[in-house]
């Protein structure tokens, strides 16, 4: 029987962890081998190799996500996009129909618009905010609801507990992409969500050096995830899951640091004069603010804004800030800026951008750790004199 720990803190560090040490190593080892000798396995699936997601780095990682948000089972796979893909196609067949919250993640909107269509899936889209407005788009079809946590880069938070007994009453698997509140702020399966799925590129390894992904449930669900994944062969390398592993022990203080920075760089924006909105939250203002504080532990590291100025300040501050990176991504040490325009939601049309509120002037912050005060004071020298673009 694997050990048990109460608080997340402490199953970030021991959740998993091979039991005796292996050779007495305080850190598991990377198990750099495509296969393993045979020891009487007697199916496909057991046969000790990589793609199959059963290496001794695999067994240790699938052990400590799922700790972490209090599911059966978890698997990690090669990339946030491998988990949603291969989670969707598992859940789905041909014939199938689902709805899906309308702003999500570029990847997963692309995904189901433009390769789901070719297996016979069908999508519908829904207004996360909206439950009223959800029973009209179902069909006998319907099969699953999946919705993000929290929207990128707006940051709205959808009516998640009616998502949940939306998909109760209809008998639906509820999906949720848990990457932007990570583990520490939120646990969606408390709440009854089937399926929790991460891109673990961001904040679970949080160091912006490598591409991977998990799903978190039912045990009978994640194995199904995990054969499609094994045919598929969306495999996590085993070198990728030593350093996953490695980030995923710093979660907590990463991530608890994050909320308070950028609560704080949230406040600072708020109150500028060049500052016409700031999305977070953790704001009074935002809309959801009550919703989200009744579900959330913390807000997150993300957050985005508007500038009286419109795009010459948007593109004015960007260059002028010295401290963050510009670089798409997020959930990373470091603090990193972008126009979604131009990165995360490219590949949407114009008018699709504008029917979400996402417009070309806005600004989008991943608050990585530096000192809090370091960005605020590169933020405030970067804003100086914008307000006369307006
Ligand atoms: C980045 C991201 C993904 C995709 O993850 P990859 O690891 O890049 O494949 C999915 N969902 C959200 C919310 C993301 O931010």
């Amino acid at each position: 029987m694997a050990k048990t720990y109460k608080h997340l803190e402490t199953k970030l560090i021991h959740a998993g962890e091979p039991e005796p040490l292996i050779h007495g190593a305080v850190c598991i080892p990377i198990f750099q081998s495509a296969m393993f000798e045979y020891s009487g396995e007697e199916s496909y699936e057991d046969l000790r190799y990589i793609r199959l997601n059963n290496t001794p780095n695999h067994i240790a990682l699938h052990e400590k996500l799922a700790a972490l948000e209090n599911g059966e089972y978890a698997l990690v796979t090669a990339s946030g996009m491998a988990a949603i893909s291969s989670s969707l196609l598992t859940i789905l067949s041909s014939g199938d129909h689902f709805l899906a919250q309308d702003c999500l993640y570029g990847g997963t909107h692309d995904l189901i618009t433009k390769d789901l269509p070719d297996y016979g899936i069908s999508c519908d889209f829904i207004d996360g905010n909206d439950p009223g407005s959800w029973e009209y788009k179902l069909r006998s079809t319907t099969k699953a609801i999946y919705v993000e946590t929290m929207t990128n880069p707006l940051l709205q938070v959808a009516h998640h507990k009616a998502v949940v007994e939306f998909a109760r009453a209809h008998n639906l698997v509820s999906v949720i992409d848990n990457t932007f509140a990570s583990p520490i702020n939120f646990r969606p399966l408390d709440w009854g969500f089937d399926l929790s799925i991460h891109s673990c590129t961001k904040y679970l390894n949080g160091h912006s050096d490598i591409v991977a992904g998990t799903a978190i449930g039912r045990s009978d669900l994640i194995e199904s995830i995990k054969r499609r994944v094994n045919h598929l062969g969306g495999s996590l390398d085993p070198h990728a899951c030593f350093l996953l592993h490695r980030g995923i022990k710093t979660l907590a203080v990463r991530v608890k640091y994050q909320n308070q920075s950028a609560l704080k760089i949230a406040q600072f924006l708020e109150s500028h004069h060049a500052v016409a909105s700031v999305n977070y939250p953790g704001l009074e203002s935002h809309t959801q603010h009550h919703r989200a504080s009744e579900l959330f532990d913390g807000y997150s590291g993300m957050l985005s804004f508007e500038l009286e100025g419109g795009l010459e300040a948007a593109e004015a501050f960007i260059q002028k800030t010295d401290l963050p990176i510009v670089a798409p991504s997020l959930g990373g040490i470091e603090t990193l800026v972008t126009r979604p325009a131009t990165t995360s939601h490219a590949g949407l049309s114009a008018r699709e951008r504008q029917r979400l509120g996402i417009s070309d002037s806005l600004v989008r912050v991943s608050v990585g750790i530096e000192a809090t005060e370091d960005i605020i004071t590169d933020f405030g020298q970067a804003l100086e004199g914008l307000e006369s673009l307006s």
